[in-house]
């Protein structure tokens, strides 16, 4: 049997570091907002190379803070990918703004630069970038058009946590980087926590008011604020497995690796590009008779998944608002993704007895 995940085998080889801190952490009697945050904050910023990092609860949190932080007039417009994750768009409508969807690029499945300059309107004031599976979007024709056109630059990290582009860490590019510690990222906690990045030392610390009630000295509020702290001890195990980040990210590229060499070009496979440091995140190919691969695999006892099999204008929750645009490319990567095994745990010959029957279904 071949999982898709499994969480306690990813992080066994840690438990040694990890029951320590959770030790240390319990005998210090600081459960919110402690040194273990504080400290976590600092390495996870230098780690991205931006100056600040404020730990939040959630990765939804973290996109949510950040658009907050800007105080955009309610009903302004923020241009985000029709290819993500719901939570993106859930965070954008929550912040009391309007998503404006932006078709992917069919080869990177990532925000395509050519389409979101006709998406503008006198009401746009942010586009947020979504870097997709491990891999960074085309930032250069993005930072462009971000400074041509006086637009706030919000990365939703959440996939991307080590990722680069042109030896730049996904984080450094916008005014704001949102990620999500949510166990199963390549940078997972033990239970929900979030964080923010940002160069910008005002909106750092408006975002640190935000995520305790508004308030930066105690008992007296600023700003109608959230509860929105990351948690002490899943900071505790966040600097740990930190220190694994790098080791973990090389190992889902050495399995990325063995699959974008013997896998039959009868699958598409995810674009490489020299100058992108994708971390796998997540590893999709995509095939019009995907239902069928899956369940061909399913027969040999491999779990494959698939991100996602709706996409955000088509869920119930979304549907009327988007109901007037077509999103063909969006729809195509929905409806032909699988995802399959790559996670820590996963060894080479697992990869190769995956490719063994993936390559059968082409030939059988
Ligand atoms: C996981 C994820 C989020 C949300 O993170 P949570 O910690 O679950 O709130 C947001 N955006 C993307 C692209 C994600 O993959």
């Amino acid at each position: 049997m071949v999982e898709y995940e499994n969480l306690k085998k990813v992080n066994e080889p840690f438990f040694g570091e990890l029951k320590k801190s959770f030790e240390a952490t319990l005998e210090s009697g600081r459960y919110i907002l402690g040194c273990n945050v504080e400290k976590f904050e600092r390495e996870f910023a230098s780690f991205c190379g931006v100056d600040h990092c404020i730990g939040v609860a959630s990765g939804l949190d973290a996109i949510l803070l950040s658009l907050k932080a800007f105080d955009f007039e309610p009903g302004s417009e923020v241009l985000v990918p029709s290819n993500t994750y719901i939570a993106t768009i859930l965070a954008v409508l929550q912040a009391g703004l309007i998503p404006v969807l932006v078709e992917p690029d069919i080869h990177t499945y990532n925000i395509d630069p050519a389409k979101i300059e006709e998406k503008i309107s006198q009401n746009t004031v942010a586009l947020m970038v979504v870097h997709l599976y491990g891999k960074v979007c085309d930032m250069d024709p993005i930072m462009e058009i971000v400074q041509r056109r006086d637009l706030k630059l919000i990365e939703d990290c959440a996939q991307a946590h080590g990722a680069l582009y042109k030896g730049e860490k996904a984080g450094s590019f916008g005014h704001c980087a949102a990620f999500s510690f949510y166990p199963t990222k390549n940078l997972g906690a033990f239970g929900d926590g979030g964080a923010v990045l940002t160069n910008d030392v005002e909106i750092s610390r408006k975002i640190r008011m935000l995520r305790n009630y508004g308030s930066i000295k105690k008992y007296y509020n600023d700003a109608v604020g959230y509860n929105s702290r990351l948690d002490e001890i899943q900071a505790g195990f966040l600097s740990v497995k930190l220190k694994h980040l790098d080791a973990i990210n090389a190992h889902k590229r050495k399995l990325a690796q063995l699959y974008m060499d013997n896998l039959s070009d009868s699958f598409i496979k995810p674009a490489f590009y020299e100058d992108k440091t994708d971390i796998y995140h997540i590893f999709t190919i995509r095939h019009p008779e995907r239902d069928l691969i899956k369940e061909y695999l399913s027969e040999k006892d491999i779990m494959t998944e698939i991100h996602y099999p709706v996409p955000p204008h088509k869920q119930t929750a979304l549907k009327n608002m988007f109901h007037q645009y077509d999103y063909p490319i969006s729809d195509e990567i929905h409806a032909t993704t699988l995802s399959l095994p790559i996670s820590f745990f996963h060894t080479e010959n697992t990869i190769r007895e995956v490719l063994e029957a993936l390559n059968g279904f082409i030939t059988q």
